[in-house]
């Protein structure tokens, strides 16, 4: 989003919009931005330059990292703040440092749910969609395992 300098030098500006989900561009294989940037921001002329304050939000979209399922959430910058102090120019582009600010909330990791089940080792079932029937098995083969340290290795000859 490009601000024009002389135009805040005139008068403060107020920008309410979105700027297409393609300026975040984001490729991770667990994280999405395919939704709009929305920002609600004024801008004003102070001593030193133009201040840039205001509020951005964007919905990102996640693969769980347990169940692998898509879910949604919002990502929300309250306080975006940026002074522009280089008055030589006649305009800056303030879409990179709304990035920026954007993608220093991503998490590393996205959980849909704390409570997430995650899906079965065994046969993949979405455990939160119910039981599987696999963990009777896995305790069985657990106990199985103990069992066979159990037996005095001159048995087996
Ligand atoms: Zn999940
Ligand atoms: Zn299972």
């Amino acid at each position: 989003m490009i601000i024009h300098v002389n135009q805040v030098e005139r008068h403060p500006l107020h920008l309410e919009g979105e700027e297409p989900a393609g300026v975040l561009n984001l490729r991770e294989e667990f994280l999405r931005l395919d939704h709009p940037l929305r920002y609600r921001l004024d801008a004003e002329s102070i001593t030193g330059g133009i201040l840039v304050r205001g509020a951005l939000a964007t919905t990102v979209t996640a693969a769980c990292d347990r169940c692998l399922q898509t879910f949604e959430f919002e990502v929300e910058v309250e306080d975006f703040v940026y002074l522009h102090e280089d008055l030589s120019v006649s305009s800056f582009d303030l879409t990179p440092l709304m990035r920026e600010d954007i993608l220093l909330l991503l998490p590393q990791r996205a959980v849909c749910t704390s409570t997430c089940r995650g899906l079965c080792p065994h046969c993949g079932q979405n455990l939160n969609d119910g039981p599987c029937g696999c963990e009777v098995q896995s305790n069985d083969l657990r106990w199985g395992a103990l069992d066979d340290l159990s037996i005095d290795p001159g048995e087996q000859e």
